[in-house]
């Protein structure tokens, strides 16, 4: 598997080449591979050729990107934007670290299930402790003001919400998006808004509002394609602002200024171009946005035909969950669980899935749809006939 195309856009395949055995069809992570634009590069060039370019960024970002990430939550939401209320993180985790960190540490923050995987981690990294709330099996998933609120108590500091949601790809409509502000401000938490994914929902989000019960987390990795230049986000009211900012200062200090710069460049270009498909995404976005929906689309249609594993089609997002209860009721290839499974079908069929328990699914396997048809039609054909090889087993056992 070599030479895959994403789009109409030539670029690296996933695949990796394991010690033993043929090459991996890797569809575990979650990145989307394109070839960096050209205001990326001109932009990386010229920071690279001032005078300043061995010294620091600013220390709350450079003012290029931050006045960019405003320009665009400004067009989303309609509501006047600071570009001071924006500090630059390295990479949308360290800015949930940092927003946790200022918002809750010492608090409870509650996590609904399922949730990307190092939620967890990243929230007791910051000093607080993850709640997990299941969301509804009846609507995808997501969890509504009463699940939080039989969650609740006098320690909770904050509720971290995420749409599309990684890995389950559920969108929160704008009626619960309300709710589940109301309910924020009810009982005065704050709200983390997740919002990584933005362009990739069934609905975008356009009341973002910092605010006392508001904070909102984003970054260039998934609906810029630029997940290398680690660049992120928090868009904060000045106090909360102020606290991250600190929190950034004391940890990585300002993230590299040539990869603000290419950031900032693109998100000029996306804010600068009208609204194609999605009113508030500029082309590039757009043409990304619509890619992914017939990506997930293609992945569900390759993986319907795969026996003992079931396709959930997301609403959203980059990623599509597999039902394994079949498999792993049947103990194919000797797995119990999802785990088991995942690293099974990695020797044994060459594909690289990830296990569901880590994002609060057991029992379901994830994989990343940014992927061209013709590398979902094998890793689906591998996994067919390596479970069809599976089931013989067990019938003449
Ligand atoms: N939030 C979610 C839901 C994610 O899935 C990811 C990355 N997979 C991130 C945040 C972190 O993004 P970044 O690469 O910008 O750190």
């Amino acid at each position: 598997m070599t030479g895959s195309a994403r789009g109409s856009s030539p670029a690296p395949s996933l695949a990796v080449r394991e010690d033993t055995g043929p090459p991996v069809i890797d569809l575990s992570s979650g990145q989307i591979l394109e070839p960096l634009p050209e205001a990326a590069r001109a932009a990386i060039r010229r920071a690279t050729e001032s005078p300043e370019a061995s010294g620091y960024a600013p220390g709350p970002g450079r003012a290029d990107l931050r006045t960019a990430v405003a320009d665009h939550y400004a067009r989303r939401t309609g509501a006047a934007t600071d570009p001071d209320h924006v500090t630059v993180t390295a990479g949308a985790r360290h800015g949930l670290f940092a927003a946790v960190a200022a918002a809750a540490a010492g608090r409870e923050v509650l996590v609904p299930a399922p949730h990307w995987s190092h939620y967890p981690t990243v929230i007791r990294q910051a000093g607080a402790v993850p709640v997990t709330v299941a969301g509804d099996p009846l609507h995808g998933l997501l969890v509504d003001p009463a699940r939080l609120d039989a969650a609740w108590t006098p320690r909770t500091g904050a509720v971290l919400v995420n749409s599309p949601v990684n890995p389950s790809g559920a969108c929160y409509d704008e009626g619960r998006l309300r709710e589940l502000r109301a309910w924020a401000a009810a009982r005065n938490v704050r709200l983390i808004v997740d919002d990584i994914y933005w362009a990739y929902g069934s609905h975008i989000d356009t009341r973002l509002l910092p605010g006392p019960h508001e904070v909102v987390v984003g970054g260039a990795s998934k609906v810029y394609a630029l997940a290398g230049l680690r660049i992120g986000w928090v868009w904060a009211e000045p106090a909360l602002g102020a606290a991250v900012r600190e929190i950034v200062e004391h940890t990585t200090g300002p993230v590299s200024g040539p990869a603000q710069a290419a950031a900032a460049a693109v998100l000029a270009y996306e804010n600068g171009t009208g609204g194609t498909g999605a009113a508030v995404a500029g082309a590039g976005v757009a043409r990304r946005a619509d890619r992914l929906a017939r990506q997930r689309a293609e992945a569900v249609q390759a993986m319907a035909a795969v026996p003992y594993l079931r396709p959930v089609p997301p609403a959203g997002g980059i990623y599509l969950c597999l039902d394994a209860s079949e498999a792993l009721g049947l103990r194919l290839l000797g797995a119990g669980d999802d785990q088991e499974l995942c690293r099974a079908l990695r020797s044994g069929a060459g594909v690289g899935l990830r296990a569901g328990s880590t994002f609060g699914m057991p029992g379901f396997l994830r994989l990343c749809v940014a992927e061209s048809h013709e590398v979902l039609l094998t890793a689906a054909h591998r996994l067919t006939t390596c479970l069809t090889a599976a089931a013989r087993e067990v019938t003449h056992h």
